[in-house]
């Protein structure tokens, strides 16, 4: 046990389950992974709070509450293959990689796509594989992709994404501008692949998704 484990404990009870999360296998992998191991040493006191924090380079690690609601959205069950786009401090990675059978990450800015595979390893996360570049494209060679989740804002569905998601597949997608976004659902039907039902979970802020389906720098 680690000493961080009752705030973990508490995180779950005060901003997960009294905020209505109820997939048990998210709330258990939450407070399992070790956030605080995600955060720069000067905000660990800070890792558990409920807010997103800096992690360099401009960009953020979401809010648990965030990664929470994102998680559960994408109804893993232990068999899938997900694609995340934009790995950033990783924490949200290793939460996807405890859930599921393996992840393929893309981050744009190589130096954070390093720290996050150190701490993925540290973690024994073996089945994640951690890309640089552009992840308006997706990941061609891999898909399709039971579930996808992009953890920055687009200013819509990014189309060449969405096309790598399975039959029955779910993608979580923040749209909007660049300050203030909705957190859309997309479910790709099983019976009908053509057809593409959208739900909306609500408002969100998020750092914005740099390249071809995004903004310019
Ligand atoms: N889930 C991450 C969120 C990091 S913030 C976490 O909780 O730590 C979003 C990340 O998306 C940033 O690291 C940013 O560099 C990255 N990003 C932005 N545009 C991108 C793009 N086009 N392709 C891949 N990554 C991108």
């Amino acid at each position: 046990m680690d000493r961080y484990r009752k705030q973990r404990t508490r995180m779950v009870e005060t901003q997960l389950r009294s905020r209505s999360i109820k997939d048990e296998r998210v709330l258990k992998v939450m407070e399992t992974v070790p956030r605080h191991l995600f955060v720069d040493e000067g905000l660990i006191d800070q890792a558990y709070n409920d807010n997103p924090l800096p992690i360099g380079e401009r960009q953020t690690i979401s809010q648990p509450y965030i990664v929470a609601l994102m998680t559960e959205a994408l109804e893993l069950k232990g068999r899938e293959r997900v694609l995340e786009i934009g790995t950033g401090s990783g924490y949200q990675t290793a939460i996807l990689a405890k859930l599921a059978d393996r992840v393929f990450s893309i981050e744009r800015v190589a130096a954070l796509a390093g720290r996050a595979r150190r701490i993925l390893d540290r973690l024994n996360c073996y089945n994640v594989a951690i890309r640089v570049g552009d992840g308006s494209y997706g990941w061609k060679e891999e898909a399709p992709f039971d579930a996808i989740i992009t953890t920055a804002a687009a200013p819509q569905v990014p189309a060449y994404v969405l096309e790598q998601l399975a039959p029955g597949g779910k993608m979580v997608v923040p749209v909007g501008n660049r300050d203030v976004q909705t957190l859309y659902k997309l479910t790709r039907s099983a019976e009908n692949p053509a057809e593409v039902k959208k739900e909306d979970l609500g408002g969100c802020r998020f750092v914005s998704l740099i390249g071809e389906s995004g903004w310019k720098e």
